[in-house]
């Protein structure tokens, strides 16, 4: 299944006129390859991720994944693609502060209001992956940023999502915590397709393509 998108491009609307701040963004991404997207602050990055994610619509431009043309999904069809198709990970983890590593990885199942025993074990195996079989029953707040962030990652990839968005996901961490997420975000990266927003070069680097946001386009 091929990941398509096509000419993306947002404005908003502002009081002093529409603000365009994509003007034409296109990557295609197959299973298991990854992409970098680099640029300052401001140029566009997060927005992009927004959409991609069906979190806003775009002004023009389309996304398809295989058969499937995002951008015509309707509304009440986006929560499940959502949920089923596309992870995310941001720079804050959003964690749940009252529920468990566990519970937190097991957040996007009780959605839907079915958490079975194979779900359940899938979660387990998730946490043990990034390094925290010891860590299940721990709060966020008695986890380490790192440790946050590897919840988030597992939490993110609970459903097998086709397309992997990470927004800066090491941006708040030290270098040798970043290194380490870097490694288990690549690593755990399988079949899907991963996006992934940073300005660290190193990691950039490491993608399958590298991208930079500038004026609104997307240059390799
Ligand atoms: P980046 O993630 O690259 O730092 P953003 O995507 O967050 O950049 O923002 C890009 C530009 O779009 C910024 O100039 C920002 O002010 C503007 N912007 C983002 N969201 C909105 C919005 N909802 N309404 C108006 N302008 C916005
Ligand atoms: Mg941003």
């Amino acid at each position: 299944m091929t990941y398509t998108v096509s000419d993306i491009t947002k404005e908003f609307p502002t009081r002093s006129g529409p603000l365009s701040v994509l003007r034409g963004c296109s990557f295609r991404l197959e299973p298991s390859q990854s992409l970098s997207i680099s640029g300052p602050s401001g140029s566009g990055k997060s927005t992009l991720l927004g959409i991609l994610g069906t979190l806003e619509p775009p002004t023009s431009g389309s996304m398809r994944l295989g058969d499937t043309d995002i951008t015509a999904l309707k509304e009440v069809e986006l929560p499940g693609f959502r949920r089923r198709q596309i992870g995310f990970v941001f720079q804050e983890h959003h964690l749940l502060p009252q529920c468990s590593a566990l519970e937190n990885v097991l957040v996007p199942f009780l959605a839907e209001g079915r958490l079975t025993s194979e779900r359940k074990d899938r979660g387990v195996s998730l946490l043990e992956r990034v390094g925290l079989k010891d860590r299940l029953e721990h709060r966020p707040s008695e986890l380490s940023g790192g440790e946050r962030q590897r919840v988030a990652i597992a939490r993110a990839l609970v459903y097998e999502p086709a397309v992997l968005l990470a927004d800066e996901p090491t941006g708040n961490l030290d270098r040798s915590t970043a290194a380490q997420i870097a490694d288990l975000l690549l690593e755990l990266v399988g079949g899907t397709r991963l996006v992934l927003v940073t300005h660290d070069p190193n990691l950039a680097a490491r993608t399958t393509f590298q991208s930079r946001l500038d004026d609104g386009k997307l240059l390799s």
